[in-house]
């Protein structure tokens, strides 16, 4: 499990060739999204994308990952018990 802090601020613009945030997502991890990503969260309804940061990395690199509304606006730092995608 990584574990994260969300950088907030306005998303990225969606990458050329997606739809949305959700169409990028999924295909780089080449499975559904099945609801919030945090650890201990099961709340399948109201996902977001949000930008990540990796705290055991010590570089630029930001990853996207889905979150429910609940804690998609935290600023404290939390696991991901699911997949992160780089963005490009
Ligand atoms: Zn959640």
């Amino acid at each position: 499990m990584y574990k994260v802090k969300i950088i907030h601020g306005s998303m990225p613009k969606v990458p050329h060739g997606y739809g949305s945030w959700l169409h990028y997502f999924e295909e780089k991890s080449v499975r559904p999204v099945m609801g919030c990503h945090r650890s201990l969260c099961y709340i399948d309804y109201n996902i977001d994308f949000v930008i990540v940061k990796r705290l055991d990395e010590n570089n630029d690199s930001l990853y996207l990952i889905p979150l429910c509304k609940n804690h998609h606006s935290s600023s404290d730092e939390f696991y991901v018990k699911d997949s992160l995608v780089k963005l490009p």
